[in-house]
Order: structure tokens, then C-alpha cells, then sequence
């Protein structure tokens, strides 16, 4: 188990089964999910009376979704102490999170991750929301769970590309904050047993989002290397050729070569980097990169950018990493042209 402190108090993250996680639960807990993880988990998941399925997809975090799973709530006689289980991946956990954090101003919520994006990532560290036809995760809170319940098991029914996205994530948590994790993955057919891994990554994050609770030190903001290119592909691709994963795969490798141009990051850092994602089964780059204008103006609107200044968390080295504000535009321009 590990345990994350924040402002309002603690939770723990369990290392379980999804027969167990579902068995913890409290007997009136509402379960949000989509059509897909019910399918693939409708054994376990009979045992469960209250149970509200949704469309799969980015697409459901919608305001028309969020209103309708929060009249299903009051229609189920969800009261303030009934508990939000969010089972699923980062679309449901993002969504059922603020559904939680909003009904009668904030009921208990649990996440229990199935995608190994969301186990790694988006259940860790309490930001929930929905996206706005303007733009992704405009409207949310932090919300932090009552607890999170991880099930291993639950990734075996995953498609193998949505297993590759979620491992991006995990390469830029060796990338940014350790070495030997990177090492690790190197070393070992990691699908063999990807528990310890995720164990490793959650232990990360948690240590980042312990440090800077509502991203405000510049601490958080190291998680995002890779995503300032990154986000800026899925922009300009309006969210279709690419999963997150895979865009900040390309994201990582132009970053590392931004790094290197701009001498902090060591040099030979980005073959390497290039080289791993490869073997990983992500893409390194794409066509779009050699036009950099629209990339460019979705990097001025990123949340790091202050003032449409350019900011990265670029890596010094494999397994260390810094924010960099007031990034010259030539050198991201170069960058991705060189990519
Ligand atoms: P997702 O929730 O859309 O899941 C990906 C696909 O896998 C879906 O089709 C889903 O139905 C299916 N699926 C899920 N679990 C399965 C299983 N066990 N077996 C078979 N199929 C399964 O996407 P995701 O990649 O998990 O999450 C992406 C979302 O997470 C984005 O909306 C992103 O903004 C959000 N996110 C949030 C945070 C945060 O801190 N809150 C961090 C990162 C990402
Ligand atoms: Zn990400």
C-alpha cells in the first residue's frame, strides 16, 4: 500500500484484484464504468447492484455526459454519503471524479484504474474534470479519492496499443526522476509483470504531487515532459491520429533534442531516448513536426506558458529533469524541424 498525504488529509493506494477491490466497497457504492470494461469484466462486475455505463471515449467527458450521470445519481437516491466508484480508465476516473467532487457539493469517491494510463497516472494526485468544445480539462477541481484501488489483473483484457500509450507514461517517469527504472525497462519484457513497475511509478507521483498538491511550485510541472510538444500535436490533430501516449512519445524525443540544442540536457540523450520508445512500439516522430507554426501557437497556450511565454521540463540527464521558462522560439522552431 502506499499512502498519499494531501492538504484536506490521506489516501491510500491498494495493490489488489478487482473481485477484492469491488468487495471492499461499501454495500449502497454507485459504480460508473463504460461499455467496454463492463463487457470485458461483467463477471465480477454482476455482483455490483448500482451500476451506470457510459459510451467509451474522450468524447464522454462532455458536460451532456457529466449532467446525465449526475441525474442518474439523484434518480439511483445517491445521497452525501453514498460513495462514486470510478472504474475505468482517465475518462472515467476524470469524470466520475468531478460527478463526485460536485454532487451535493462532494460525496466519497474511489477510483479503480483499468488502463495502465489511468493506473499510473490519471488516479494518482486528484485533478478531475471534464473537457469543453473549446478545449480538454477546462472545467474540474482537485479532488482527491478516498482511496484508490489498483488492479493488476485488470490489464490483461487491455488492447496492446492502449498497453503502449500507458507505457509512455511510465518511460517518462524513468526519463524524468529514474534512471534505473529506465534500466529496468530495458533490461526486462516488462508485459511479464508490469505490477512492481506500476508500484514505482504511483510511488513517483505521489512524491511529485505530495510536493506541489495544485501545481503551483513548479514542481508538478516536471510530469509534463514530453507534453508541451506533445498536447500541441493532439491539438493541432484535433485529438484523432494519436493517443496521448503515442503524441508525447513524439513529444519526448523532440524535447530531449530541444534540451540538447539549448546544452542542458546531455548530449546523446535523445538517440537514446528515440531508440527505446522505438523498440517500446511508440512513434518517434511525424510529418507534421517539419511545419511548426501551428505547433508553435499551441505551445504559447499551454499552462506552463506564462504570458505565451514557452516553458518545458526539459531532462539534464536520463532520470533528472527541470523546468525551463522562456524557451526561444528559434530553438523549439529547430527542434522540431530537426525531429
Ligand atoms: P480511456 O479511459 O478512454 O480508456 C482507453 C480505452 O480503453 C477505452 O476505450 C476504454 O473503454 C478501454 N478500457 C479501459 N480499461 C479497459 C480494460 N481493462 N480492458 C479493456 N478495455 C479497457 O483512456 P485513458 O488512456 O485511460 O485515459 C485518458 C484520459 O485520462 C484523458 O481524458 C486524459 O485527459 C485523462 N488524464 C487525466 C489525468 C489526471 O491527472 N486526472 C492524467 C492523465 C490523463
Ligand atoms: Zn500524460
Amino acid at each position: 500500500m502506499i499512502t498519499i498525504t494531501h492538504s484536506a488529509g490521506q489516501y491510500p493506494i491498494h495493490f489488489t484484484s478487482l473481485t477484492q477491490a469491488l468487495q471492499s466497497l461499501p454495500q449502497d457504492a454507485v459504480v460508473l464504468t463504460d461499455e467496454n470494461v463492463f463487457t470485458a469484466w461483467k463477471g465480477q462486475l454482476s455482483q455490483v447492484p448500482n451500476v451506470c455505463r457510459i459510451e467509451p471515449g474522450e468524447g464522454s467527458k462532455s458536460f451532456e455526459r457529466y449532467r446525465e450521470v449526475l441525474s442518474w445519481m439523484a434518480k439511483s437516491g445517491c445521497s452525501r454519503r453514498t460513495t462514486l466508484v470510478a472504474l475505468g480508465g482517465g475518462v472515467i476516473g476524470d469524470l466520475g471524479g468531478f460527478c463526485a467532487a460536485s454532487y451535493m457539493r462532494g460525496i466519497p469517491f474511489v477510483q479503480i484504474p483499468t488502463t495502465l494510463l489511468a493506473q499510473v497516472d490519471s488516479s494518482v494526485g486528484g485533478k478531475v474534470g471534464i473537457d469543453l468544445p473549446e478545449g480538454k480539462n477546462l472545467v474540474g477541481a482537485f479532488y482527491p479519492p478516498h482511496a484508490v484501488h489498483v488492479p493488476s489483473e485488470a490489464l490483461s483484457t487491455l488492447p496492446d496499443r492502449q498497453l503502449r500509450n500507458g507505457m509512455a507514461e511510465v518511460w517518462k517517469y524513468g526519463y524524468i526522476l529514474d534512471a534505473p527504472l529506465v534500466d529496468c525497462l530495458t533490461r526486462t519484457d516488462v508485459r511479464d509483470d508490469l505490477q512492481p513497475i506500476v508500484q514505482r511509478c504511483i510511488q513517483l507521483k505521489a512524491e511529485v504531487v505530495e510536493a506541489d498538491e495544485f501545481e503551483k511550485l513548479g514542481i508538478r510541472a516536471k510530469l509534463n515532459f514530453g507534453h508541451t510538444v506533445g498536447h500541441a500535436i493532439e491539438q493541432v490533430l484535433r485529438y484523432e491520429e494519436f493517443l496521448h501516449g503515442e503524441a508525447i512519445a513524439i513529444g519526448m524525443v523532440v524535447e530531449a533534442r530541444l534540451g540538447e540544442s539549448m546544452r542542458i540536457t546531455a548530449p546523446g540523450t535523445a538517440s537514446v531516448i528515440e531508440a527505446q520508445l522505438k523498440t517500446a512500439g511508440l512513434p518517434t516522430t511525424w510529418s507534421g513536426l517539419q511545419n511548426p507554426d501551428p505547433l508553435i501557437a499551441a505551445m504559447r497556450r499551454d499552462k506552463k506558458a506564462h504570458s505565451g511565454q514557452l516553458a518545458f521540463s526539459l531532462l539534464t540527464q536520463i532520470g533528472e529533469c527541470k523546468l525551463v521558462e522562456n524557451v526561444a522560439e528559434g530553438e523549439v522552431r529547430s527542434a522540431l524541424l530537426n525531429s
